[in-house]
Order: C-alpha cells, then sequence, then structure tokens
C-alpha cells in the first residue's frame, strides 16, 4: 500500500520535470506539505578565510522526500518559482537559519533569496517580521541574490533590495559571471560582496581567461570594497590559484561540503581548538 502511493509519488515528480502544468500543481501540493510535515532541512557549507578559517555559513535547504529521499533544491526550487510557495520555502528557510545561527558564534549565514520572491513586497516584511520574532540582527545574515535576478531586475526589485540593505542585511551577488552584469552596472548595485560562479573557478588552472577574468574582478573589488568569495574550491590547487588571483573568501567541496547543523558544529568546535580545515 505505501509502496504503491510512494512509486505514484516518484512517477508524478519525474513527469512534472516534462513540466506538465498538473503535474506541476501535484508537487506544489506535495512540496507545500512538506514544509508542514518538517521534511524540509536546512544544511549549511563553510565560507573560509584565506587561513582556512570558517568565516560563515551558506544555508542550502534539502528536501527529505519520505520515498525518494533527499532532493536538491535544484530540482524543488525551480517548481516553488512557479508560485507564491517560494514565499512559505523562503520564510521557513529564514525562520530555521535565524533559530541555528546560535550554534555558530561569531560567524554570519548565508541566505539565498529567489528573484521571484523578490517580487513581492512581502518579501521585506517578511524578513523584518522574522527577526523580530527571533530577536536576530540583519547584520548576521547575508541575503544572496544570483546576477541573473539582479540584471533583470526591475526599478520595484532594486528597491526592495535597497531596503534590505538599509535594514541591515549583507548583499551578496551569487553565481557571478554567469549573467552579464556590466561593471558600471556592478557599480551602482547595492552590495557588499561578489561570489564568482564556480565555473570560473574551475577552468582556473588551464584558461587564461578566467585567471584575468576572476584577478580583474578581484581588483574591483579592492577598489569598491567589494568581498570576492570564490565558489567550487574542489582541489588544493583551484584553492591556491584563487588566493592568488586575490580573492579573499573560498567556499567550495575542498573547504567543506554542505552538512547539517549538528556535523558542522563538530567541526567548529574543532576549528576553535585552533584546528584548521585547511592550512
Ligand atoms: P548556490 O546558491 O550557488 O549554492 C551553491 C551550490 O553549489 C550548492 O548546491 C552547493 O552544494 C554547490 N557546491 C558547493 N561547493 C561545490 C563544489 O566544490 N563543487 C560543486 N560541483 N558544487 C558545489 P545546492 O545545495 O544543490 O544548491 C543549488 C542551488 O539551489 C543554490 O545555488 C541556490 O541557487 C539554490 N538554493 C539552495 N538553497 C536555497 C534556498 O534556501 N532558497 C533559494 N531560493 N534557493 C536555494
Ligand atoms: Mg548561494
Ligand atoms: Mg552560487
Ligand atoms: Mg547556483
Amino acid at each position: 500500500e505505501s509502496k504503491a502511493t510512494g512509486r505514484n509519488r516518484l512517477t508524478v515528480f519525474e513527469a512534472e520535470m516534462l513540466a506538465g502544468k498538473r503535474q506541476r500543481r501535484l508537487i506544489e501540493r506535495e512540496l507545500r506539505a512538506a514544509v508542514y510535515l518538517n521534511e524540509l532541512e536546512l544544511y549549511y557549507q563553510p565560507v573560509a578565510n584565506a587561513d582556512g578559517s570558517i568565516f560563515a555559513l551558506e544555508a542550502l535547504v534539502r528536501w527529505r522526500h519520505p520515498v525518494r529521499g533527499i532532493i536538491s533544491p535544484a530540482e524543488f526550487i525551480p517548481v516553488a518559482e512557479h508560485s507564491t510557495l517560494i514565499d512559505l520555502v523562503g520564510e521557513w528557510v529564514f525562520k530555521r537559519a535565524c533559530a541555528d545561527i546560535t550554534q555558530f558564534p561569531g560567524k554570519r549565514i548565508s541566505i539565498n533569496v529567489s528573484g521571484e520572491q523578490l517580487k513581492r513586497d512581502e518579501v521585506v516584511l517578511m524578513a523584518q517580521r522574522v527577526l523580530l520574532e527571533s530577536g536576530r540582527m540583519a547584520s548576521q545574515f547575508v541575503l544572496e541574490i544570483t546576477e541573473t535576478v539582479a540584471t533583470a531586475a526591475t526599478p520595484e526589485v532594486l528597491a526592495r533590495i535597497q531596503c534590505l540593505k538599509e535594514l541591515g542585511f549583507r548583499i551578496a551577488l551569487d553565481d557571478f559571471g554567469t549573467g552579464h552584469c556590466g561593471f558600471n552596472y556592478l557599480k551602482t548595485l547595492p552590495i557588499n560582496s561578489i561570489k564568482i560562479d564556480r565555473s570560473y573557478i574551475n577552468r582556473l588552472a588551464n584558461d587564461e581567461v578566467a585567471q584575468v577574468f576572476v584577478s580583474a574582478l578581484a581588483q574591483i573589488g579592492r577598489i569598491q570594497d567589494l568581498t570576492i568569495v570564490a565558489e567550487g574550491i574542489e582541489t588544493a590547487e583551484e584553492f591556491k590559484l584563487a588566493r592568488a588571483a586575490g580573492c579573499t573568501r573560498f567556499q567550495g567541496y575542498f573547504i567543506g561540503r554542505p552538512m547539517p547543523r549538528k556535523e558542522l558544529s563538530g567541526v567548529l568546535d574543532l576549528q576553535n581548538g585552533s584546528t584548521r580545515l585547511t592550512a
């Protein structure tokens, strides 16, 4: 009986990938229930300084589906973005992060904000409300907005980002290099940091254009007082090259994988005992 239901859920989810509108509705309903059934989990991936010490943690949501196991956000966030369901998921993530941050003393938490959330004033109201209810300070959080969302932003969306920044949140431009944000436009954006997409970091070893791009961005970062984060560091060599290019923060499997809060607390305890994750 439960096996049959399970198989049914699986089929439905896969059918959704074919983008049928009715199937998508079914997944949306399942995901909405998942929020209330506590099937979402927040993993954390370390963001390190040049010496390997942990500076911050990026919150990355997962769906622990009773049948399919762990489902990646790359699969279900796009489904949620088709409706205001993304607001519900976004609020769950922020609330969870506000509760978890006490486990990571002195560290910031980075949270991904969908471009769809930014299309509604609710995003600002939600952030204020959750902060107030949890007693946290906005400056403890970084809100990540992808470059693609920033370059396509309407004046209203830009105003909301500005407003979140004025509330005290740090703003990061995520997946930089995948869109086409001009350096002039970059100057006008209300941001504190830029996260270079991992496609550039992975090419650092054998692509001179990628090296020049990352170095140029690092220099712009110094001039404009922006932190430059290298994403997707998978090897010691990439870590070395990203440092040499002038990046100041580092994230990727080589530094640490996304992991549940409890596992990460262990890593942080180790670090506080002066052991470094990486030299
Ligand atoms: P992102 O914000 O760019 O997050 C980085 C993604 O790269 C994560 O995938 C992370 O696990 C992965 N990653 C980190 N280091 C490495 C590495 O060294 N190599 C490789 N190959 N990958 C690495 P994940 O967790 O599957 O998340 C995918 C995307 O889903 C995120 O990309 C983000 O855009 C979105 N996402 C995740 N959580 C949330 C959320 O709470 N809200 C929203 N709106 N989007 C989210
Ligand atoms: Mg991100
Ligand atoms: Mg990214
Ligand atoms: Mg991404």
